[in-house]
This record gives structure tokens, sequence and C-alpha cells, in this order.
């Protein structure tokens, strides 16, 4: 294995390969589950990534990339969607109130709806813009005290406030299952949740569990490293 001397990374790493694999894996996950009619969208998650990086996966015709970091994501982003208009953006990360501006100009979907506060600040953000984001609500299904995300017993009221006292469209919900559970309850307690709130969309799973979240209904994966390989060392 030989470095690529820009960004310390192994250059034996093929991005477009490997979504071709997690595609068919996706597809194979489906088939066994029977449930070949659903449609998973793969975020390609390209954050601590630089746009050389990104380009290839752009060269395929992959559209849908997900950053976990504002200021990131501007560095990055304009050049890259400059050249490919059709690019879906969409945070993952944590969103501070102070982003917001910024966020609402650059990404077409965020996923990290986790406060009365920030979907507040998003509404009003959206009618100075003149731009509605597709919003997902994070929930934080281990309920984790480290972790973001509306407690699942408090998921229902979040979405109805969001959609009537703020004119919000929720169109589904996310989830992070602790590192160290077995995800499967996790994603399945999400698809639950989404039920009670009349959501269709469910953004779950990562590099190492996106088939088992394919199986319980996922519509989003978010996949990282089994994209583009192991992130850079910071
Ligand atoms: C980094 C990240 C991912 C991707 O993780 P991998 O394990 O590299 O696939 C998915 N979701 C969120 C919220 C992330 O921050």
């Amino acid at each position: 294995m030989t470095i690529d001397d820009q960004n310390n990374l192994p250059d034996d790493i093929n991005p477009a390969e490997n979504l071709a694999a997690i595609t068919d894996d996706i597809s194979a996950a489906l088939r066994e589950a029977g449930k070949e009619q659903n449609h998973v969208t793969i975020v390609a998650v390209s954050k601590q990534h630089e746009a050389a990086r990104i380009l290839p996966v752009l060269e395929t015709g992959h559209r849908v990339f997900g950053e976990n970091r504002v200021q990131e994501a501007q560095a990055k982003w304009p050049s890259l969607i400059e050249k490919y208009p059709d690019t879906e953006l969409r945070l993952i990360g944590p969103l501070q109130t102070n982003k917001v501006k910024e966020a609402v100009a650059l990404f077409d979907v965020i996923e990290s709806v986790d406060r009365i506060k920030l979907a507040k600040a998003l509404a009003k953000e959206f009618e100075k813009q003149d731009k509605r984001l597709k919003l997902f609500v994070q929930v934080n299904t281990g309920e984790e005290e480290q972790k973001s995300g509306i407690a699942p017993n408090d998921v229902v009221t979040f979405v109805d406030e969001c959609r009537d006292q703020l004119g919000l469209t929720i169109e589904g919900l996310m989830c992070i299952p602790p590192a160290a559970d077995d995800p499967a309850p996790h994603f399945a307690l999400l698809a639950k949740l989404a039920k009670d709130c009349g959501v269709s969309a469910l953004s779950m799973g990562m590099s190492g569990d996106y088939s088992i979240a394919a199986q319980l209904g996922a519509t989003h994966v978010r996949v990282g490293s089994a994209i583009f390989g192991p992130r850079p060392a910071k």
C-alpha cells in the first residue's frame, strides 16, 4: 500500500467501486428480507475528505452526500456544486443556531434537527432566504446523555410542534445508535416512531450496519468509511 502524500490516505481505495459494492449489498439484503421494492438512498459521507477524493464519486453519477460540519462543507462544496448543480448535500452533524444562515444557504437537507430553538431558527431563516430545506429530526434512541437528539418519548410531540406551530415539513427521522449496542433494536424503534408521527423517511445505518438498517426500513443510509476509506488523522 502506498500513501497519497496530499492527505496521508491509502491510494488503493476506489470509492466508486466501493459504492457499487455497497449498492449490491443493499439489494441482496433487501431481497433476503423480501423487501426488494424498497428504495434505499446511499448518503456518501465525505466529511474530512478533500474535494479531490469526492470528485471521482460525483463522476460516477452519484449525487447524494453528507457532511457533518457547516464550515468544512462551505470550504469544499461550492466549487463541486457549481460543477454538479444537481448535487443533494445533507447536513448530518449538530447545527449551532449561529450557523443556521450559512447552513440554509448551502445544504438541501438537514438531518440533525434536535431542539425547538433550532427548529425556530430554521423556520425564520427559510422565510428570510425564501428557501425551504427538507428536515429530519434526530432521535437519541439510546437516550445517551452526551448525544444530541430528541428522546424517543418526546418525538411525536416535537414533530407536531414543528409542523403545527412552525409550519415546518418534517420528512423523516434520523438516529445514531450507541456504538456498543446491537443497532437493530434502535433501527426498529426509529421505524416505529416514524409511524407514530406519520413521517416516511428513515435515515439509519452507517458503514458497519447499512444492510441491517435497509432490512429494517431505512430509506437513507449514511456511509462514510466503507466508501472513502479511513478518514485522515487530524
Ligand atoms: C461520520 C458519520 C457517518 C458515517 O460513518 P461511517 O462509519 O464512516 O460510515 C454517519 N452518520 C453520521 C452522523 C456521521 O457523523
